[in-house]
């Protein structure tokens, strides 16, 4: 029986221990916190629950990341899907309702931006169309070895033929071009388009037209049309359903066992060692976790080559957030549960913020007549590490200015939302580093400029990483199907067939 230890009960980590669990092997996952999910739990306090990091369900339009996945687990997501995936409200008011019916999308879309651009949002559709249903079949990207290259010509050569007919082969010219140029060159000329867009990539892809690739910038903006829902309980409940999902197929998730060391015996086995003093044997260890903290973990017992991996990327993003208990009163009663409000630009920084609340139906969110509320931005890491390391004080003041600028241009959304708040609770890089593990509290993994720049998954013959590091990136449902992906990889090295259920996956042969 192979045993696999899993580090990290995040989206990416729970679908891997899934998908291995019901495959027959021995699996297990230590998770450091009493809950699961990570940037996309849900924290108790003072009779809230707060989405962490991750506040926007999506993926479970048929065929989309989560419906799959469900249909793979056997799981009822119980979503309650909505009509508008969010409201993004432009820097001089103008706002547009992201709307999940495909019709109603292109009417808002053209009534926002004209028909002109018609042809840049068909564009958008289709690739992201093609891009998705790739995902789903293809192995490891980037390839990293030759058996990889040879999996991923064979797959890509029946994708093409099969799902696309000999017109597939005209796509590929088309297709690796927008892998390595910025959406930027497919923009058409008009300012609102281009801002809204800019604003959707920065929260999708960690990178705005200039340089995020057309090719996943595709994928990024289709999150509407992937299918927009709302959990009972918040985010985390997602990831609690993989955890249901581990264990009834005889996995185990362990809780408060932080992993502080793995380390290669003279058996060739892994020792995962907790700082809670127990010790876990394994054949393969799955990091859930970003690649700085793999190197952290494994030590002098790191791979030379993963070895370079361990800074973070100059252009990584942090998160500021600030959760708020609101008044119910204050909020009109069509108020959409999702907004981005773009300030000014660069919108990089603090001036996109996006808010979410909880369902007025969701009993588990709030006490009585009130509201939870998460508002996130996009911050640089250093200036808060540098504060909190030699200045406390500035450090301070800064987290009670960013409060106050996030609070205020959620008045745009809101309006009196500052006034209905009463309790306020900010969280910078620092406190995201504190509960999510993660170093320096890096979020949202690489900007998706490139994209061969996405890590691939395999650390060595028996070690494998999972999470938003790797490809297809950042989101719950990217992250989820990640993990499928890699312990795809991992049963076919242990020449183990990989189960699918209602699926084109039944057809690829991984
Ligand atoms: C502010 C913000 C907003 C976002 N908004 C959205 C959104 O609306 N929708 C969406 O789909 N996605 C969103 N995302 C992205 C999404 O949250 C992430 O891409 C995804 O949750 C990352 O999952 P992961 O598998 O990489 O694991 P992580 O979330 O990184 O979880 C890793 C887990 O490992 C555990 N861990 C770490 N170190 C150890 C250790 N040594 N031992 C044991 N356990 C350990 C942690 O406690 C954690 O539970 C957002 C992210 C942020 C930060």
């Amino acid at each position: 029986m192979t045993h696999v230890v899993i580090i990290g009960a995040g989206g990416g980590g729970l679908a891997a221990a899934a998908q291995l669990a019901r495959a027959g092997l021995d699996v297990t996952v230590l998770e450091a916190h009493i809950y699961a999910g990570g940037s996309a739990g849900t924290f108790f306090h003072q009779g809230y629950r707060f989405d962490a990091g991750a506040t926007l369900a999506g993926g479970f339009a048929p065929g989309a990341p989560l419906d799959w996945i469900g249909k793979q687990f056997e799981i009822d997501w119980q979503v309650k899907l909505a009509e508008r995936a969010m409201q993004v409200h432009l820097p001089d008011g103008v706002q547009v309702t992201r709307w999940t019916d495909v019709e109603r999308w292109q009417e808002e879309r053209q009534a926002a931006f004209g028909h002109a651009v018609e042809d840049f949002w068909l564009w958008q559709e289709s690739t992201a169309d093609l891009l998705w249903d790739f995902a789903l079949r293809s192995p490891n990207w980037p390839p990293q070895n030759w058996k990889d290259l040879a999996g991923l010509s064979r797959v890509s050569l029946g994708w093409l033929l099969n799902s696309h007919g000999a017109r597939g082969s005209s796509f590929v010219p088309g297709m690796l071009k927008d892998a390595i140029t910025p959406l930027s060159s497919r923009l058409p000329h008009n300012p609102h388009l281009r801002q809204f867009v800019d604003g959707q990539l920065l929260i999708a892809a960690q990178a705005t037209s200039e340089s995020a690739n057309a090719l996943y910038s595709s994928a990024a903006l289709d999150l509407s049309r992937q299918g927009v829902g709302h959990i009972e309980g918040g985010m985390g409940a997602l990831a609690d359903k993989l955890v249901e999902a581990v264990r009834r197929y005889g996995g185990e998730v362990r809780f408060r066992q932080e992993v502080d060391a793995v380390k290669r015996m003279a058996n060739g086995l892994y020792e995962v060692a907790t700082r809670q003093g127990k010790n876990y044997r394994a054949d393969q260890v799955i990091f859930n976790l970003p690649p700085a903290n793999i190197v952290e973990l494994l030590g002098e017992g790191t791979p030379k080559g993963f070895q370079k991996k361990q800074t973070i990327p100059a252009d990584g993003w942090g998160a500021f957030m600030v959760y708020a208990g609101v008044d119910e009163d204050f909020l009109p009663d069509d108020t959409a549960l999702h907004h981005q409000v773009l300030v000014e630009e660069p919108f990089a920084e603090g001036n996109s913020v996006f808010l979410s609340l909880g369902p007025s139906w969701d009993q588990k969110r709030a006490p009585s007549g009130k509201r939870a509320l998460t508002i996130s931005t996009h911050t640089n890491l250093d200036e808060w590490w540098h504060l909190f390391e030699y200045d406390r004080r500035a450090y301070e003041q800064l987290k009670s200015e960013y409060t106050q600028r996030l609070l205020s241009a959620a008045e745009a959304a809101l309006p009196g939302i500052g006034k209905a708040a009463e309790l306020v609770l900010p969280g910078t890089p620092v406190t995201f580093q504190r509960f999510t593990r993660r170093q320096r509290g890096w979020v949202g993994g690489f900007p998706q400029t490139h994209l061969l720049r996405a890590w691939g998954p395999r650390i060595s013959k028996d070690l494998w990483m999972v999470g938003d590091s790797i490809f297809p990136g950042q989101s719950f449902p990217a992250v989820a199907l990640g993990g499928v992906r890699v312990a795809n990889s991992l049963l076919a090295e242990l020449n183990r067939s990989v189960v699918f259920r209602e699926s084109p996956l039944e057809q690829a042969s991984i």
